[in-house]
């Protein structure tokens, strides 16, 4: 159980606020939903002990205020404040004015989401720490052309150049050079754009991987010193960076590869006394993992790890954020069985318009090795302000076959009527006989069906 943690501030809504709820209860701690004037009907306002409307319907009004969110926290008299995934979980200047203000930041420090923020930095620190990382500048791409040229061809072609300071999916700021003419005109491109998008001018170039899948390892660590990891998941299943589809273990790795990588992340956490939970993005080639960043938060595709390993990741979270010791070392950890996730998005299958409005009818699947994580009900309306994901479609099987067939079943039994999903998409995903196989690409799903 928890110690210090009596009251919990939800800042975030949809699904996750919902998952977050849940924990508390079963910790036994009492929950504030924060909504804007858009979710005040949202199931989870409606099962918080406590809910305060910090604002209107556009995030940056509500969901990013930092000043609205702190001010819920002191007038509901809460001890802790998590981020969820998204709006500020990544923001360090939020983590530090939560601490500063008294509360715990369910999370790792600010300077830690700094560090790890600035792709720059957390290559550096990740390469300093022993996790492989893909080839690359090691630092800020300078002025001179020749001395870019220089670093290019010591890198080799094709690279990649990215903004330091971008993050948050949807590849802004990335740009593939294939030559030495079109590395020096992409530079020049690159650094406007990331000036532009994310205040930060700063870019680096990397090695470009052909046909990498996207491999990425759970960690939680307490503030004792103590580290595990949680094993993998592919997140390969991808469209315009947005991961579509998850699944643990990622299918084809070793153990001895999972252990060994693994360990690693997991000895890196310890070294920048990392605390919380966390996800290391690496992409994979070849039999070779490539670090490319960390997230420091707990991530949408969470549910597959607590499938295969019996953990609940916002549980421990929330009981380290809390200062308790983790309760299993890394060998207590074991992996059984398969899990798949499918995000439902609101949104047209063919053209990926959002598609917001009123939910008519809504049915969700059951059965054995069905779980489904979703905010929403018949009669509820989807708002057009944010994120389309309406939930996630989650099984668990004793092998990835049978995860597959579940997955096959319920996609078939979900019933969402009003607004259009993408549920026809995951149904055709499920049966292709290429993913049926395992290790797709990250190009796969954008190259096969045609859509970029
Ligand atoms: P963001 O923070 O915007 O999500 P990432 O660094 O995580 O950016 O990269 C997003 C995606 O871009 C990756 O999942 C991968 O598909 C592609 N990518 C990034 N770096 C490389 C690289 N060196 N080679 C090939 N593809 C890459």
């Amino acid at each position: 159980m928890v110690e210090n943690i009596k009251k919990l501030v939800i800042a975030n809504r949809g699904e996750i606020a919902l998952r977050i709820l849940r924990a508390c209860r079963q910790l036994g701690i009492s929950t504030v939903a924060l909504h804007s004037e858009a979710d005040r009907e949202a199931k989870y306002v409606r099962l918080a002990d406590e809910s305060v409307c910090i604002g209107p319907s556009a995030a940056a009004e509500s969901y990013l205020n930092i000043a609205s969110v702190i001010a819920a926290a002191e007038v509901t008299e809460a001890q802790a404040i998590h981020p969820g995934y998204g709006f500020l979980s990544e923001n360090p200047d939020f983590a530090e004015r939560v601490e500063q203000s008294g509360f715990t930041f369910v999370g790792p420090e600010a300077e830690t989401i700094r560090v790890m923020g600035d792709k720059i930095s957390a290559i550096a620190a990740m390469k300093a720490a022993g996790v492989p990382c893909v080839p690359g500048s090691d630092g800020p791409v300078p002025n001179d052309p020749e001395e870019i040229l220089a670093i290019g061809r010591k890198i080799g072609f094709p690279l990649m150049i990215k903004a330091t300071g971008g993050g948050g999916g949807g590849g802004k700021g990335m740009r593939v050079a294939r030559s030495e003419a079109e590395l020096l005109e992409n530079i020049e491109m690159t650094k406007k754009e990331a000036a532009a998008a994310f205040g930060n001018d700063v870019i680096y170039m990397e090695r470009f991987l052909e046909k990498p899948r996207h491999v990425e390892f759970q960690v939680l660590a307490d503030t004792h010193g103590n580290a595990v990891h949680l094993g993998d998941r592919d997140c390969s299943m991808q469209r315009r960076h947005q991961k579509v589809i998850e699944e643990a273990p990622a299918p084809g790795i070793t153990d001895k590869q999972r252990q060994e990588i693994g360990n690693r992340c997991a000895e890196a956490c310890r070294k920048i006394g990392y605390r919380g939970a966390g996800t290391f993005e690496f992409l994979y080639e070849d039999g070779e993992f490539f670090f490319i960043e960390m997230n420091t938060r707990i991530q949408v595709e969470h549910p597959v790890t607590e499938m295969i390993t019996g953990i609940d990741l916002l549980q421990e979270q929330i009981r380290v954020a809390d200062g308790a010791k983790l309760q299993f070392e890394q060998k207590d950890i074991q992996f059984s069985g398969h899990a798949i996730e499918c995000r439902l998005n609101a949104e047209d299958p063919d053209t990926f318009v959002p598609s917001p409005g009123r939910i008519t009818q809504y049915h969700m699947a059951g059965g054995p090795g069905v779980r489904v994580d979703s905010h929403v009900y018949s009669n509820y309306f989807v708002p057009p302000y944010y994120d389309s994901m309406i939930g996630k479609v989650i099984t668990y099987g004793m092998n990835r076959q049978e995860a597959l067939v579940r997955m096959n079943g319920a996609l078939q039994e979900m019933v969402v009527e009003g607004i259009k999903t993408n549920l026809p998409l995951h149904l055709r995903l499920i049966r292709d006989p290429n993913f049926a196989k395992g290790e797709c690409d990250i190009h796969y799903l954008e190259k096969q069906y045609g859509m970029s």
